[in-house]
């Protein structure tokens, strides 16, 4: 069998399986077990597969159809244009969390006195590393409610950082011993009736990062009311969340102290990040 006939039927068995992008996650299974780029895959379609890689390769068709994401076959997912170990510890990178790190920069760049940054519920470490890796003169430090993700996300940063950096179990901001100028976070913000309709389907990622609470926005209100303690002047809370969810982000925010909300929207003009500015009048 070559390449390209393996790409065409492992295609078709995940059409099958009812998997959508059937051709695309065909190719990238197919480079997976063959350890090569999509580049190289599309100049070799003509050469012939071994009996080895095929028996590979229908294994991890088997598991698509079953419900693993992609990510989690091949332990890894690119996220801000670096390469993370994820498994089913850890949910995995969504581009849509770029948007976090990019407005994190911008503020940093646009206010030079911020120096030390906190990413919790940082699951894979993904938000708190590309910073690092942007901004190597931050000091960042993350956390998360889970060891599991805590030991993925430090694997993580050796691996694309090549050192570590400060990281432990916590809840939320437990555990942070000096106030930081900026916390970031990408907390669970499904609705529970949302993360119900995912484990109907049998969703493998971790509840823990995913289910919010009734309306989805538990953690971010435990979040936003420790976050001003933890916080030195006038600096910075950035969350991230549902469009639908911006407005009672912003009433959240307000209520706990902030002195003013911003909303920052994704190319596709869905608000996904808020950012909390606090007062020098605030408690510290
Ligand atoms: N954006 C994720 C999803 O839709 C949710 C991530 C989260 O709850 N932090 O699956």
């Amino acid at each position: 069998m070559t390449v390209h006939q393996a790409a065409v039927a492992g295609a078709e068995r995940l059409r099958d399986g009812g998997i959508e992008t059937a051709w695309l996650d065909a190719i990238v299974l197919l480079c997976h077990v063959l350890d090569c780029t999509k580049e190289r895959l599309f100049t070799e379609y003509e050469a012939e597969l071994d009996n080895d890689t095929i028996v590979a390769f229908e294994s991890t068709l088997t598991k698509r159809i079953a419900g693993l994401p992609v990510s989690y076959i091949r332990r890894s997912k690119e996220f801000f244009s670096l390469e993370h170990y994820v498994d089913e510890r850890v949910l995995v990178p969504r581009p849509d969390s770029e948007l976090l790190v990019e407005t994190a920069l911008r503020l940093a760049r646009s206010d030079p006195s911020v120096r030390r940054v906190h990413d919790c519920c940082t699951g894979s470490g993904c938000i708190a590393i590309a910073l690092a890796y942007e901004r190597s003169d931050l000091e960042l430090s993350a956390s998360d409610v889970s060891q599991d993700a805590i030991d993925v996300a430090r694997l993580n940063a050796r691996n694309v950082l090549g050192h570590e950096i400060p990281m432990w179990r916590a809840d939320l901001l437990a555990g942070l011993t000096a106030p930081v100028d900026m916390i970031t976070a990408n907390p669970p913000y499904l609705t529970t009736a949302e993360y119900e309709r995912l484990t109907a389907q049998r969703w493998p990622e971790p509840q823990i990062a995913l289910d919010g609470g009734p309306d989805g926005l538990d953690t971010i209100r435990t979040l936003a009311n420790a976050a001003l303690d933890c916080l030195r002047g006038n600096r910075y809370l950035l969350c991230e969340a549902a469009d639908a969810q911006a407005d009672s982000v912003r009433e959240i925010f307000k209520e706990v102290g902030f002195a003013r909300v911003e909303t920052v929207c994704d190319i596709a003009g869905h608000r996904r990040v808020s950012i909390g500015y606090g007062a020098e009048s605030t408690r510290i």
